[in-house]
């Protein structure tokens, strides 16, 4: 069976350990491979091999250090069929959706920090008579980029390519649930001819791993994508510290749809995002708020097509549902099915475990869950479920909706469907989320700022954010 290997100094390495773990293949339920079980000595090596590396990549000039990234950019779309492969039997998620999805934006994000560095500029303030002040950014040396499980490579090169592109080297750690599409990265990096220590990627457990490079002195920045309670954990190291500090966190997302709304649109594409990746995409929408006047016939209708999804093989052309990520976070979604129950919740959809035929019939399957009759205040509606369940309450004035939406401690992201404009502006203001999409789902620019408020994160990234975080800025002024 493949073992996987660290990638540090350039080289494909055992653990200092000497030992692994099991990568289960949630969609049979079986192991399929091994993950290095690092632990803090393996980050140590990797850091060194930064230390080594960081000067020399630095000073490379901007160009050459675009080409190095374009290069892997280039090498991620030519091995798109094996990484989506990859991906989907990591991850459980349907090979459609990885090979359209995850892994063309893996090779955008390598992409578009290879040109975006090219087009900075720094600003220079005049003092008349007096001095003329200009900024420059400084690489911060080596940054830590920890990702997690629900997009795996895409979320990992995220954090990555704007780090490298920036001038630094990294340590970086996948999620110990999906690492086989970052140890197929390192090999990309070795063929891409990418110099020894720039990138270091240890595999392993969070508390073995993340928080050795969380803690570690040399690792000024620490870029973490994943659960609430983690972050708080990294925060609780990192900041007395005095480290920089990206967290993005969990979310609770709203998806308010009101009478006026575009009907066959917002049916389609709630569809989309109540259920993509199985819900376990940080931004689906998992509490629905229907307007009064369309309630009926907007719950009968997604009720209809939720009934009709079909959950299967990830590996089949044709699934658009597969499996959830692991055992473990099946159980930890039907817990939450079950409490919904006890709070008085009605399942008219779904609710249960899956079990396709055939080779997927000991996998990790839930059929795809919709909840009336809970109000906004139980724990089903207050807390991360992160699979494919939404709740659908009604609700009458504008007031009353922008209530429900801000009534969870988090704040990532927000859906809003109405035809009217006034309306679409004044509501998307007084929601409190990192992003609002309106008529709309998921379209992204990697331009734009993107991160979560509230308990959703601190920090953020995406376009000349990502690039700002992993650089230090300084001002110098020169008397005239
Ligand atoms: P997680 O917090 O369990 O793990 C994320 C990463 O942190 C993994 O690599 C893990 O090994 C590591 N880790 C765990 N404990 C650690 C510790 N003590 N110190 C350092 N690192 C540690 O999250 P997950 O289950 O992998 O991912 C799901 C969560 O991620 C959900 O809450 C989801 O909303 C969130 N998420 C957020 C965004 C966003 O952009 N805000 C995007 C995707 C996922």
């Amino acid at each position: 069976m493949e073992r996987i290997l660290n990638y540090i100094d350039g080289e494909l390495i055992e653990p200092t350990t000497g030992t692994y773990l099991d990568n289960i293949n949630p969609a049979i339920g079986e192991v399929y491979s091994y993950i290095p079980d690092s632990n803090k000595d393996d980050v140590e090596l990797a850091v060194k091999a930064a230390e080594k590396a960081k000067e020399a990549w630095g000073a490379l000039p901007i160009e050459d250090r675009s080409e190095a990234l374009l290069k892997v950019a280039d090498l991620i779309d030519e091995n798109l069929e094996a990484l989506a492969k990859a991906e989907s039997i990591d991850n459980g998620k349907p090979i459609n959706l990885a090979r359209t999805v995850d892994i063309p934006r893996a090779s955008a994000n390598f992409r578009f920090y290879a040109k975006a560095i090219i087009n900075q500029s720094t600003k220079a303030h005049i003092t008349p008579d007096k001095g003329i002040n200009y900024t420059v950014r400084d690489p911060l040396g080596i940054a830590g980029c920890i990702s997690p499980w629900n997009l795996p490579l895409y979320l990992f090169t995220w954090k990555i390519a704007p780090a490298l592109a920036s001038g630094n080297c990294v340590v970086a750690k996948p999620s110990e649930i999906t690492p086989m599409t970052a140890y197929l990265l390192s090999k990309i990096c070795i063929e891409a001819g990418l110099p020894a220590g720039v990138l270091n990627i240890v595999h392993g457990l969070g508390p073995q791993v993340g928080e050795a490079i969380v803690a570690h002195p040399s690792i000024p920045a620490i870029s973490f994508t994943g659960g609430t309670a983690t972050g708080q954990k990294i925060g609780s190291i990192a900041a007395p510290m005095f480290k920089k500090l990206s967290l993005e966190l969990g979310g609770k997302n709203p998806n308010i749809i009101f009478d006026d709304c575009d009907f066959e649109d917002a049916l389609a594409t709630t569809l989309r995002s109540s259920f993509a990746n199985q819900g376990q995409i940080c931004l689906c929408g998992s509490r629905i708020y229907l307007q009064r006047g369309i309630y009926d016939k907007f719950l009968e209708a997604f009720v209809a097509k939720v009934n009709n999804m079909q959950v299967g093989d990830p590996l089949d052309e044709t699934t658009r549902t597969g499996a959830v990520v692991s055992e473990q976070h099946q159980e930890k979604i039907l817990h939450y099915i079950s409490l919904a129950r006890l709070e008085g919740g009605k399942v008219l959809a779904g609710g249960n475990a899956f079990n396709p035929e055939g080779r997927c019939k000991n996998g990790y399957f839930v059929q795809p869950t919709v909840i009336t009759g809970l109000d906004e205040n139980c724990r089903t509606n207050q807390e991360e479920i992160f699979g494919p369940v939404v709740t659908i309450q009604a609700f009458d004035t504008e007031e009353e909706a922008i209530a429900l939406a801000n009534s969870t401690k988090y704040g990532l992201s927000a859906t809003l469907w109405t035809q009217n404009l006034t309306r679409a502006h004044k509501v998307a203001a007084a929601i409190k989320a990192g992003i609002v999409w309106v008529n709309c789902w998921l379209v992204r620019d990697l331009r734009t700022p993107f991160g979560g408020v509230k308990q959703s994160g601190v920090g953020r990234e995406g376009g000349d954010e990502a690039l700002h975080f992993f650089t230090e800025e300084k001002n110098i002024c020169i008397k005239t």
